[in-house]
């Protein structure tokens, strides 16, 4: 990829900046290669690499992607001689449950996953009348330091290799399949990058992740891009990249609050990149896409929930290709910050409705499983 995306009319990242952004600590060991980390091209190449004809690879994708299914003993189109070393080379076991919460009757279901290195990140599996959503991590912690987000409070551990995210999506697909979910089986519909981490920090494996969501079968699972969400702090290079790369995938900015100065707070890589440098990187894929985009604002209560920060929002917003989508804080354990009073959250809203801002509330789904951030991760590490 150029990298003429870099932004523009800007300073060079200072050390520290690209640290916060871009580094990893050094994995101990590196998680097995998996097929979902290869392009349908270098699938095929690494068959052929292994003295397997390069249709094994189509085989292999369409059990995968297609079915869901990584147990190579069941692939009965494969040679039992050939099925080992496809389970070694091709579908590795990247992702282990640790264990399951649920809860709105078991609709909505956290799955905790133990990585091959012990590291452990959650998705979030919920049903809803008319769609099946899952809600993945793409980091194991992450670098972005919100003080609302109990992600944030941890730190970047490692980044996600495309199979590790791609994974959490098969399982995700793989459970609707089964009927395990209250109305019996279904197909999952949604998939929204809004689990642990910034996936704008993990860009490639992201991309790929997405490219085995949208791809249609066998190459991937075939679900439409307008199904996918990628939800950022704002690294407005990653918005710009993201916008070259001709998969119309929805836009979601947590954008927090309207002004510079709280946001240098709430969302500390605002310091990078202003509010209005956000919006326009925002504008821009809204554009280049055709998608209207979303924006995400936690209401804590007294700190952005004021109505002189939802009139800016609203005069900010009012001629854009934008949603909000309003989030009531979940708070963090240990947090001194809440949710917003009812009153004001309405008064949130009607302000801007009279901007003709379109504005969600979002639902609080999974509140009782910790289902925003990190929590059960956080939870079963302090056990
Ligand atoms: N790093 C990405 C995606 C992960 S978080 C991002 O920031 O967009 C997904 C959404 O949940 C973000 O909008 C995030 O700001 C929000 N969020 C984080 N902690 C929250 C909390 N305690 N209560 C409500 N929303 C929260």
């Amino acid at each position: 990829m150029s990298e003429t995306n870099e932004p523009k009319n800007s300073d060079a990242l200072t050390p520290s900046e690209l640290k916060l952004i871009f580094d990893e600590p050094k994995q101990k060991v590196k998680p097995p290669k998996h097929f979902a980390d290869l392009d349908p091209a270098g699938r095929k190449e690494l068959a052929l690499e292994l003295g397997i004809p390069a249709f094994r690879a189509n085989q292999v994708a369409t059990h995968f992607f297609t079915h869901h299914n990584d147990d190579t003993e069941s692939w009965s189109d494969i040679p039992k001689d050939m099925r080992a070393l496809m389970a070694e080379k091709f579908t590795p076991k990247l992702i282990t449950l640790v264990r399951t919460i649920e809860c709105d009757g078991g609709t909505t279901r956290k799955d905790l996953w133990r990585l091959h290195d012990g590291v452990l990140v959650e998705s979030v599996l919920m049903r809803y009348s008319d769609r099946t959503t899952v809600c993945i991590s793409s980091q194991a912690g992450c670098g972005m330091n919100c003080p609302f987000c109990a992600t944030g409070q941890g730190g970047l551990t490692r980044n996600l290799t495309a199979g590790e995210i791609t994974a959490q999506v098969v399982a995700a697909a793989r459970i609707c399949d089964s009927g395990a979910l209250p109305g019996g089986p279904t197909r999952l519909s949604n998939v929204v990058f809004m689990g642990m981490g910034e996936p704008l920090a993990n860009y490639n494996a992201v991309i790929r992740t997405v490219r085995n969501i949208t791809a249609p079968q066998p190459d991937g699972l075939g679900i439409g891009a307008r199904s996918v969400t990628v939800s950022t702090v704002g690294l407005v290079n990653g918005i710009e990249k993201l916008m070259q790369e001709d998969i119309p995938v929805t836009l979601a900015v947590s954008l927090h609050t309207p002004d510079d100065e709280l946001r240098d707070s709430l969302v500390p890589i605002n310091s990078r990149w202003k509010v209005k440098e956000v919006l326009t990187a925002a504008d821009n894929y809204a554009q280049k896409t055709g998608r209207r985009y979303s924006i995400e604002y936690a209401l804590i209560r007294d700190i952005n929930d004021q109505a002189w920060r939802a009139d800016l929002l609203g005069r900010l917003l009012k001629n854009r290709n934008a949603h909000v989508n309003l989030i009531p804080l979940n708070p963090t354990p240990g947090s001194k910050w809440t949710a917003s009073r009812p009153s004001d959250e309405a008064t949130f809203v009607s302000t801007l409705e009279s901007y003709g801002v379109p504005v969600t509330v979002r639902d609080t789904r999974g509140r009782e499983i910790d289902g925003a951030c990190g929590q059960l991760a956080a939870a079963e590490l302090i056990k």
